[in-house]
């Protein structure tokens, strides 16, 4: 297991908790809830893992056959293992607080100034929302029923906002990263 982003700041501390880590490879620091590190385990590093196997330089930015500008793939074909670092990094306390981010209290019973993870902090009705979605998916879902709420606020009303939730940031900074290498507007233009 290899330790990284331990000790940015030796009196700040921070929790990372999510479910990505299983789908990502990423061991949670679950055993005390103001961890100070981020840590990953081999599985983030091997060459077999989809999730985080690829990086900028793996393909060029370019629409041949083997390159990252494939107008009709997923979002999971663009992933690569910076956005799994960038999704933990929102989580980290210290990070949300040079954000400006307020300091909430966390479901886990402390105050934090990093994300969430929308899919598993809410109550039951909230967190059903988002059952079985990848975080991408759920962040994608947080903004519809958000839109949905603000055009009738006879809708749902979620429990969190798109500026507490990890893969709000993480999602769009891939995304957004993508636009103009591949000369795109949107890469997922059929999702909402
Ligand atoms: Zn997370």
């Amino acid at each position: 297991m290899r330790w990284i982003l331990s000790g940015w700041h030796e009196r700040e501390a921070w929790s990372i908790s999510c479910k990505s880590a299983l789908l990502r490879g990423i061991k949670c620091h679950t055993d005390v809830n103001v961890a100070f590190k981020m840590v990953l385990c081999d599985r983030f590093f091997r060459n077999s893992e989809l999730r985080t196997k690829n990086d900028f330089q793996t393909k060029k930015f370019d629409d041949s056959r083997n390159g990252w500008c494939q107008p009709n793939e997923k979002f999971p074909f663009f992933e690569i293992a910076g956005l799994t670092i960038f999704h933990e990094m929102t989580h980290l306390h210290t990070v949300g607080q040079r954000a400006k981010l307020e300091a909430f209290p966390d479901p886990d019973g402390y105050d934090t100034s990093g994300t969430i993870d929308v899919y598993e902090k809410g109550g039951d009705d909230d967190r059903a929302k988002y059952e079985d979605m990848d975080p991408w998916e759920a962040a994608r879902k947080l903004k519809q029923l958000w839109d949905e709420y603000d055009a009738d606020n006879s809708n749902y009303k979620p429990l969190w906002s798109p500026i507490h939730n990890a893969d709000s940031y993480a999602a769009a900074a891939l995304e957004f990263s993508y636009l103009e290498p591949c000369k795109w507007d949107v890469i997922l233009p059929d999702s909402v």
